[in-house]
């Protein structure tokens, strides 16, 4: 069952030196339980194409496409019916954990706040001021359920603590017990594991997995690790200055990947013996001004003159959408 439908998004920015367009004509589809990594290097549109999709961008930059979330489009709701879905059916974890949380208040009171958001249980302003006084002990054994979800140590103290007390492996399940309390379909990951250390990284990509399966998730994930999205992701979408430049299976796009870009993406992972360093030559391009045609050419070894002129549409090959001139008739 398709749960998210992209079509054609393109988002630009005005600002007082110009129109930054930064994501062009962003199609695909995300199936219900399936895992979908979003790639690229730094400032490639991965970020905003995950911004667009949580409502958190100003309505004026969206000037084109649609989000069509259960087959209503996202991009039409209003913020009362947006705010039914918003951080409800479609949650978010942020890459920075402990600059997402609040310094001032004790993960219990995060968790209350979040409880009371998702209806559980529906509170007005001044029972609200009641339970911040004294938690009930079926609130706490609910927030207490979800802690173990996400394998938290010690959950009674962990709910005493404010965020600066823990690890950062521990806040990063912390957000993730935080945005599964409302069951939602969708959950979009920022660069998830970015900000921790190898072995915790490998212990949170498996909690995510996990909960993907036991809760029918569907995940979106943005990171510029081949590796991640290798370990995590059912299917890839490689991005290269806002357009998409090939999608398939992960396993089958990182092992024989087809554009340029994506090739210049996997050799450029270090080997640990021989081999090496490849990286890709020249850099980013100027959003306010960008190249004609395929926005890669003028870093791409393999550029033809009709890659400066005009812009390659998807060819399928061997079942994967490359944008690119070298798989054209
Ligand atoms: Fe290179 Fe042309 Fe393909 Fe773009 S369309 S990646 S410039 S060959």
């Amino acid at each position: 069952m398709t749960l998210l439908e992209v079509k054609n998004l393109t988002v630009y920015f005005k600002t007082f030196i110009g129109i930054s367009k930064v994501v062009e004509d962003v199609n695909f589809t995300l199936e219900k339980g399936e895992s979908l990594a979003l790639v690229g290097e730094s400032g490639s549109g991965k970020t905003t194409v995950l911004k667009t999709i949580l409502g958190v961008l100003p309505p004026n930059a969206i000037v084109k496409g649609e989000l069509l979330f259960k087959n209503t489009n996202l991009l039409s709701m209003g913020n009362d019916e947006l705010s039914k879905i918003r951080g409800m059916e479609i949650t978010y974890i942020p890459q920075e954990p402990l600059s997402a949380l609040n310094p001032f208040y004790t993960i219990e009171e995060h968790f209350l706040d979040r409880l009371i958001l998702s209806g559980k249980p529906k509170a007005g302003i001044l029972s609200y001021i009641k339970l911040r006084r004294k938690v009930p002990s079926e609130l706490k054994k609910t927030m207490l359920e979800y802690l173990e979800k996400v394998k938290i140590p010690d959950p009674e103290r962990v709910l005493k603590s404010y965020p600066m007390q823990l690890s950062g492996g521990m806040l990063q399940r912390i957000l993730i017990a935080l945005a599964i309390v409302s069951n939602p379909s969708i959950l979009l990951a920022d660069e998830p594991t970015t900000a921790l250390d190898v072995v915790t990284q490998k212990e949170i990509l498996e909690l995510l997995k996990e909960l993907q399966k036991d809760l029918g998730l569907s995940i979106i994930y943005v990171t510029h690790d081949l590796g991640v999205a290798r370990a995590i992701a059912d299917k890839v979408i490689v991005m290269y200055a806002g357009h998409m430049v090939e999608e398939g299976i992960t396993s089958e796009v990182l092992a024989k990947p087809l554009h340029p870009y994506t090739k210049g993406l996997v050799d450029s992972i270090p080997k640990l013996v021989g081999g090496g360093l490849h990286g890709i030559e020249g850099g980013l391009i100027d959003y306010y001004n960008p190249p004609s045609g395929c926005r890669f050419h003028p870093r791409c070894p393999k550029a033809m003159s009709i890659c400066r002129e005009t812009r390659p549409k998807p060819f399928i090959v061997n079942g994967r959408k490359v944008y690119c001139w070298l798989y054209g008739e």
